[in-house]
């Protein structure tokens, strides 16, 4: 067909000059559309027999009828077939996310409701080795994809869990001013070296690779957050020393909230 994709940059010369360079970046486009289906596909073909695979290990598990020198196989069978379920759930989000269009939730969503709800996530992976509190100064309706939003609060309070090996205290903030509605998630953990901040939203990339899959990360959280951001227009900032801690914080537009007191 005909209808293409066309890419246009301007540099201006002086008053009456300027170069004009267009490129067809069709191709590309469409090349870029082919690995984002194939990755949506292929997550969504490999959750069924990892279904089976888990339904049948845990059913063998529960009989008792393994032979007894299997429970560390079977254990670690289970426990890889988790890795790839979440790791497989994770690419089709993020697929998703990448594919539909933008800034599409209407959901009404109080911001302090979603954040306790993560912080009693993030207790029950916490397992009672790290403080965490919920500090919501006022309480906001956000608009947006109820889902996403979870997903990008959720993955923060995890991540600060995940990456405060030693425990101590995490603290989810909530504020609202003129410039819009701040979440932070400050946890006392490991920290990041500045050089790698700025890469933190790619997929797959990890400051640690040993630690992050020990922790059951997949690489993929924090571009998920991204996603989900860009999708909501909003943004993210992170302050982190390592050795001491780090905060990471969600930035979303006034237009996005309204106070839930005059709701
Ligand atoms: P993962 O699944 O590996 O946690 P993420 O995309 O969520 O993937 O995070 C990417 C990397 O950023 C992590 O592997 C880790 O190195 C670093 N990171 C994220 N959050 C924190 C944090 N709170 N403290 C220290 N490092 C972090």
């Amino acid at each position: 067909d005909d209808s293409r994709i066309l890419q246009m940059e301007v540099t201006r010369f002086g008053q009456d000059e300027a170069l004009v360079i267009v490129r067809d970046v069709t191709r590309l486009h469409n090349l870029e559309q082919m690995r984002r289906d194939f990755v949506a596909n292929v997550s969504h073909e490999l959750r069924t027999p990892l279904t089976v695979i888990a339904g049948y290990l845990e059913t063998l598990q529960a009989s008792g009828q393994a032979p007894k020198n299997w429970d560390r196989p079977l254990g670690q069978m289970s426990e890889q077939t988790a890795r790839m379920t979440s790791l497989v759930n994770d690419l089709l989000l993020l697929a998703r996310l990448e594919t539909s269009e933008r800034d599409s939730g209407r959901d009404r969503v109080s911001v302090r409701e979603l954040m306790e709800r993560v912080a009693g996530e993030a207790r029950s992976l916490s397992a009672d080795r790290h403080e965490i509190s919920v500090h919501c100064e006022e309480d906001c309706i956000l608009t947006g994809d109820a889902g996403e939003l979870h997903s990008a609060f959720a993955n923060l309070a995890f991540n600060a869990v995940k990456y405060s090996p030693d425990g101590g205290p995490i603290e989810l903030r909530w504020k609202a001013d003129a410039a819009g509605g701040h979440y932070s998630v400050k946890d006392a953990g490991i920290g990041i070296d500045p050089m790698h901040i700025p890469r933190l939203t790619e997929r797959f990339y990890r400051v640690d690779a040993g630690r992050s899959r020990e922790s059951g990360g997949t690489g993929l959280g924090l571009a998920i957050v991204k996603h989900v951001l860009l999708r909501h227009n909003a943004n993210m900032s992170v302050a982190s020393v390592p050795g001491r801690g780090s905060t990471f914080t969600l930035n979303f537009p006034p237009q996005k909230l309204t106070l839930a007191s005059s709701a």
